[in-house]
Formats: structure tokens, C-alpha cells, sequence
């Protein structure tokens, strides 16, 4: 079967572009019946971050994958955790030495910063000149007698490494270019070309899943599959993540991190379509919108895996978004959770509002996920995600405020005729009697007011519109009086012509 890994290095928050390796991975092994494996990276104990390895599993639990084989859940293969394996790549560097594909090399720090040194001042990149490489064995025994310290470097062959690539198809190296890197630190860590080699192959990877960063490290692995005569996986190298004007994104930027979209409350199905189209296309004709794990697992194809600039172009995110808003909208149980999720953020965003405003007065305050909903339903065509449900319709859990300027502002505005009749008490005791508050009676109801004053029924919208919400532009109006309810709308029509 196909078995695939993610492998980050626990430094902290899940990148996007790690979200996109590891949904590839993870479709490519669902796709084709196959394990999808967790390994976590952390041999370069400086770059550590405590608890990073907890919150990235609960950032792809978020997105919904789930590792067959991992830290949490174990596995055959295991551990899996770098530093619970380092025994098993020193006595893999010990095997190359002893075969000749490895040296140990005890040049000082100082002597390897030197000959780079000296080395890019002659435009030369490699950076070490291989002087260990050329020991003899009684060097070596007088060195090992001394208690020197010392690095295993891979001894590079000549010649030129074949990378064939399923994104980019045969890409060659110059092995010349390639340094003898180091395999094994002179703290007896290895370094990640050895430890990624020693685990994908002890681990049964069969193919390689990952950002292009990793393409020049590739020929070194190759060069490493081949020296202790292993097969290599299959490679496939994604696109970089750029930014819309161009350029590299930032790892530096809040936005680049999944943990930023899940705050601001985009849904998981969303982001892992957004993502999965960076770097890989739906087949041709087929609609960009896919609903969920399921349809995602059934689409992706590793054919379909792309070279062109992956874009993060955050507007289309939003739409993306909005389309899975709209298609959650569609059923009781869709319109249900979104209200679950929405509901402490409308109670966290209105209880602060409301400390800062006159306690005194009587707010429309209202937290069931009955009416949250409903207001949902209501104003899912304005918006793209969940948040700019308080951002926006404000008006549907809080009284708006007739007093202030731009309220005031906007009342002058309103045309006198219109104003009297929507205002006159005659209309606020025919409205109090409707009998069906609904969309469809309220209209009805106005439209009759409006022919018989003889106005425009578009003539008193703004009015109502005013009284009801406090803004000249939003949802339409009858379906934000069903949903506000006929007693609040009375109590507004009240306050607003006052
Ligand atoms: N630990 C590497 C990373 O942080 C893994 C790269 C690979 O997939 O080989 O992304």
C-alpha cells in the first residue's frame, strides 16, 4: 500500500504551506487505501518550541486529518518522534562510515568558518573543502585516541544525481555542487538528511509529499537511498507559496498561519479546498467548490499536481468560504452549527459592547441558537464568514442608537411623506395586528400602507429600514422584522420616531 508522511519540526504555528503538505499526503493515502503518517522532526533542539507539537496535531485535527500511524496513536514503525530515535541513525552513520559512503571529519568550527569563507570569496559555494575526506586510518585512530570531536559527513560520489519528480518531472544536479554534508553533529544528533532518509525508509514511505524548498535537498537523499542501497521513494515537490503582488509568503506574517484563519472563523472544509488548489487543480470543467473531505479524497490526483505559482490570494479564500457558507445554510443541521459556533462570540462581542454603553437602557439581547439561526439565514447572502455576523448586523442583538450623529444625519435624511406614514400610530396599531408575523405578511402589509397614502412602497423602505436596524443599507426589511420579531420591531418603530 501507499504509505506518506508529514514531518514538520515542531518551531511553533502550522504554516499554510504545511496545511497543503500534509492534505496532499493525507488525500494521496485515503485516495488510494493507503496510511498517512505523522512524524515529528525536533533533532535540532534549538529550534524547539514547547507544546508546538500538541497544537499543530490540534490544528490538523481542525482540518480534519487524522494520522493512521503517529505520536499520539502509535504505530508499528514507531517512535515517532525524531529524538526517541537517535540511537538508530547514529548506528546508520556508523554503516555508512564503515562502507565508505561517510567520513568523520574533525576540522573545528573555526577551520569550516574559515574555508567558507575563503571559499565564497573565490565564488565558490561548497562549503567544505573535504580535507577529511582524505585521511588515513592511522589519522584517524591518533584523532579518535585524542577524543576529538567530530561530524560524519556524507562522502558525496561524482558524477550527477536524477531527480525524477512527479510535479517537475527529471530535474539533474551536479554533484559537484553538492557539499559533503553532515549527517551526524558533533553533539551525536543527526542532521535532518540523515534522520528524514533513515526514517522514511524504516517507515515504509512510499512517496514524498513536499515543498519545493526541499528540492535541492533531494539529490543529497538520493545520494544517501543509494549508499546503503535502499529504494527511494517517490518525490514530489509542491509549488511555493506566494504572495498575490509576488513574492515569497512570509513566514513572518500572521496571515500565513492556519491558527490565524481558524480565529477569524473560516471553516475548516473552506480552507482545505483553498488550499488543496494551491498546487493542484480540479479535473477540467469540474466546479473549484468542493464540500468536504470526502468529495476531496474522491477528486485529487497526483496527475493533477501542478508547477504554476500558488497564489494565496486571500479574497478568493472569502469567496470560497462564503460558497461553503451557503451550502452550510441549506440544512437544518448546517444552519445549527454554524449558530453553535457563533453563539459565544455574539455573547463575547455584545457583553463588551454593551459595558461600554448606558446599562440603563434595553438592549435586544439574543443568544438562542434558535434566533442566531435565523439571523443567519437571514444575511447569508451578505456576508463571507461567520464573524461578519456581529461585525455587520449588529442590529439583530442590539437596540441601534437613534442618537447618535450619523443616526440623526440619516433621519433628516428621510423624506417627510414617507416618514409621517411609516411613523403614524395609525401604522404601528395596524402592524401590532397583523396576526402572521412572517416575510411575506409583512410585506404585504406595508405594500398595502404604501397605495393606500398613495406612495411608492420603495419610498418608505429607507424609513422602516432606519427604524429597524439604524443604517441606510442592509438585509432586505421584511426579513429582518420576522426575525427581529413584531414586538421588538414595534418597540423600534417607537424609539425611532422620537
Ligand atoms: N522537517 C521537514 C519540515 O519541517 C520535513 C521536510 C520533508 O518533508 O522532508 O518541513
Amino acid at each position: 500500500p501507499i504509505r506518506v508522511r508529514f514531518a514538520p519540526s515542531p518551531t511553533g504555528y502550522l504554516h499554510l504551506g504545511g496545511l497543503r503538505t500534509a492534505l496532499f499526503n493525507y488525500l494521496l493515502a485515503k485516495k488510494t487505501g493507503g496510511e498517512f503518517i505523522l512524524r515529528i522532526e525536533d533533532t535540532d533542539q534549538s529550534r524547539l518550541v514547547k507544546g508546538a507539537t500538541e497544537k499543530l496535531i490540534s490544528v490538523l485535527s481542525w482540518s480534519g486529518i487524522k494520522a493512521d500511524e503517529g505520536p499520539i496513536h502509535g504505530g508499528s514503525k514507531g517512535p515517532y518522534v525524531q529524538s526517541e530515535r537517535t540511537e538508530l541513525y547514529r548506528q546508520h552513520a556508523d554503516q555508512l562510515i564503515e562502507s565508505g559512503h561517510a567520513y568523520r571529519c574533525f576540522c573545528t568550527p573555526e577551520r569550516i568558518d574559515r574555508i567558507r569563507k575563503l571559499g565564497l570569496k573565490h565564488g565558490n559555494q561548497i562549503g567544505y573543502d573535504r580535507h577529511c575526506a582524505h585521511l588515513s586510518e592511522n589519522e584517524i585512530n591518533e584523532n579518535m585516541e585524542k577524543n576529538l570531536s567530530f561530524t560524519v559527513r556524507m562522502r558525496t560520489p561524482e558524477g550527477e544525481t536524477k531527480v525524477n519528480d512527479l510535479v517537475h518531472g527529471q530535474v539533474k544536479f551536479s554533484n559537484r555542487l553538492l557539499d559533503d554534508g553532515v549527517l551526524l553533529k558533533s553533539d551525536g544528533f543527526p542532521t535532518y538528511h540523515l534522520a528524514n532518509v533513515v526514517d522514511d525508509h524504516m517507515m515504509g514511505i512510499t512517496h514524498v509529499l513536499r515543498g519545493d524548498e526541499w528540492l535541492p535537498s533531494t539529490p543529497k537523499h538520493l545520494i544517501l537511498y543509494n549508499a546503503f542501497g535502499w529504494k527511494a521513494p517517490q518525490f514530489a515537490h509542491l509549488p511555493l507559496l506566494m504572495k498575490p503582488g509576488g513574492g515569497k509568503l512570509s513566514k513572518r506574517s500572521n496571515d500565513a498561519y492556519v491558527e490565524h484563519y481558524i480565529n477569524k472563523g473560516y471553516f475548516p472544509e473552506a480552507l482545505n479546498n483553498f488550499v488543496a488548489l494551491l498546487g493542484w487543480s480540479v479535473p477540467s470543467g469540474e466546479s473549484e467548490i468542493i464540500t468536504s473531505m470526502e468529495e476531496l479524497v474522491d477528486k485529487f490526483n497526483v496527475d493533477n499536481l501542478n508547477d504554476s505559482p500558488a497564489v494565496v490570494d486571500v479574497d478568493k479564500l472569502g469567496w470560497i468560504n462564503k460558497q461553503h457558507l451557503l451550502n452550510r445554510a441549506e440544512t437544518a443541521e448546517g444552519i445549527l452549527s454554524m449558530a453553535n459556533y457563533l453563539q459565544p462570540i455574539v455573547h463575547d462581542t455584545f457583553n463588551k459592547k454593551l459595558q461600554d454603553i448606558d446599562p440603563e437602557k434595553k438592549y435586544t439581547y439574543r443568544l438562542e441558537t434558535d434566533y442566531i439561526g435565523k439571523v443567519i439565514e437571514a444575511v447569508k447572502e451578505r456576508i463571507r464568514i461567520i464573524h461578519d455576523v456581529p461585525e455587520l448586523c449588529e442590529y439583530f442583538f442590539i437596540e441601534p442608537d437613534y442618537t447618535t450623529e450619523d443616526a440623526k444625519t440619516l433621519k433628516k435624511k428621510l423624506k417627510s411623506k414617507p416618514k409621517d406614514i411609516v411613523f403614524s400610530d395609525n401604522s404601528l396599531e395596524g402592524l401590532k395586528a397583523l396576526e402572521t408575523f412572517d416575510t411575506a405578511s409583512i410585506n404585504t402589509y406595508w405594500q398595502d400602507v404604501a397605495t393606500s397614502h398613495d406612495v411608492n412602497y420603495n419610498r418608505i423602505m429607507p424609513v422602516l429600514r432606519f427604524a429597524m436596524t439604524g443604517k441606510g443599507v442592509g438585509t432586505s426589511i421584511p426579513t429582518t422584522m420576522e426575525v427581529l420579531g413584531k414586538s421588538t420591531c414595534l418597540e423600534r418603530l417607537d424609539k425611532a420616531r422620537n
